[in-house]
This record gives structure tokens, C-alpha cells and sequence, in this order.
């Protein structure tokens, strides 16, 4: 099946360069999925999975993930401030804290919860208006206010401009991770996922290419 497809191209672009395919974490993109798509996956003992909208994580997963228990659920999709709660309680990690209020509004639940999903800030590489994330020179300044925050920032997350060279863009994100200390890489989709591996990316959000195109 194209799982078993992606984990070896992942363990191939990893072992390419040079590193230990344990190091890189796929993230099944199953949003918008049919469950009989999703359902072989959790069966071939994939857990780890990326929705980009909490309503719709919490419908299929609410019923799901009782049934497959260790699922460990991503959420890589813009984040509004009201969902955040609902946000924090099913997920993992979140790839997609982007902006000052979620920041704060994630510092107050997780003083609340005594808890904090794993966090990525999301990098406008491209800054391009329509996309989400926060702009390359302000990234620094925005991680700093995050540690202030306590928040559990551990890496940064990109999607690179459609039509430009990803690769580019993955080693801006590896570089401004590296000077801010930051191990964790949200890099790579269907696409471009090997690319991204050589540049280290930590973890790849692919969808399609496992689970088929979406309609
Ligand atoms: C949909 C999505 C993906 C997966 O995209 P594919 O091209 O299907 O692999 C990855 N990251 C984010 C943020 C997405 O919204």
C-alpha cells in the first residue's frame, strides 16, 4: 500500500543524507479523508496523524481513536483563537501557532490545564499575504515572546510558495530554528517530503500520496 511507498522513500531520502530515518516523524495528513481510507492505515499500525480543523478532528477521532489506542493526533491547520480550547484537549502537537493572542490564549489554557500540546511556529517563508504564519524577520522576536509565554515551543513549521524551489525555504526554516535552538521541523508535504528530509525536516505532514487525492 502507498503507506508502506512513503515510509521507504522516507527511510531512503533519510539514509541519503546521511541520517537516521528514526529521526523523521510522518504525520498522515488525513484530513478530508474517507474513513475507509483511514482505517487501512490505523490498521497497518500507523498512529501518528495531521488534521487541519479541530471540528473535523474531533468527529472522526472522538470515534476512532478509542479504537486504536497510542493515536497521536497533529493539528496543522490555521488555528482560530476560539477553537484553541477544543484545540489543546485532542491534540499531540499543533504545527500552526502563528500569531501573538493564540499564543497567549495557549499560555492561559495551558496554566489552566497544567498541560500544553508539543508546539510549532508557523514560518510565512514565502510572505505571501494569503498565508498564515509569522513573517521571517519576526520569527526570532515571536519565539522569544513564546518562551516568555512557557509556552512548549519545539520547533518551526513552513509551507513553502507553490511555485517557487522549496528547498530554499527549508533551509531558512533550518537555519532560523538552528539560532533560535529550536530541534523540531515541520518541513515536507507530498511533494517536496524528500526534499525537505535532506534538510532535515523532523517531522513531514504528507496526505495525498498516502491516502489518494481529496475531493
Ligand atoms: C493538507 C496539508 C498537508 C498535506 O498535503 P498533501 O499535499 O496532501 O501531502 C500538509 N500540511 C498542511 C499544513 C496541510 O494543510
Amino acid at each position: 500500500m502507498s503507506l508502506d511507498r512513503i515510509r521507504s522513500s522516507i527511510d531512503s531520502a533519510a539514509s541519503a543524507a546521511g541520517r537516521d530515518p528514526g529521526e523523521v516523524t510522518l504525520v498522515a495528513v488525513s484530513k478530508m479523508q474517507p474513513e475507509d481510507r483511514v482505517l487501512p492505515v490505523l490498521e497497518a499500525g500507523h498512529r501518528v496523524f495531521g488534521e487541519n480543523r479541530v471540528q473535523e478532528a474531533q468527529t472522526r477521532w472522538g470515534s476512532l481513536a478509542p479504537r486504536f489506542p497510542g493515536v497521536e493526533l497533529h493539528v496543522i491547520g490555521p488555528l482560530q483563537t476560539n477553537k484553541a480550547r477544543a484545540a489543546v484537549e485532542i491534540a499531540h502537537a499543533i504545527h500552526s501557532l502563528d500569531r501573538p493572542r493564540l499564543a497567549e490564549t495557549l499560555a492561559r489554557l495551558a496554566q489552566e490545564r497544567g498541560a500544553c500540546p508539543e508546539l510549532y511556529v508557523q514560518v510565512n517563508t514565502g510572505a505571501e499575504s494569503q498565508k498564515a504564519g509569522v513573517l521571517p524577520d519576526e520569527a526570532d522576536r515571536f519565539v522569544a515572546r513564546c518562551h516568555e509565554l512557557d509556552l512548549p515551543v519545539v520547533g518551526l513549521m513552513c509551507i513553502p510558495p507553490a511555485e517557487e524551489e522549496p528547498g530554499l525555504h527549508f533551509d531558512m526554516l533550518r537555519e532560523m530554528a538552528a539560532r533560535n535552538g529550536l530541534a523540531g521541523l515541520s518541513m515536507g508535504m507530498s511533494g517536496d517530503f524528500e526534499a525537505a528530509i535532506a534538510r532535515g525536516a523532523t517531522h513531514v505532514r504528507v496526505g495525498s500520496a498516502i491516502f489518494g487525492a481529496r475531493d
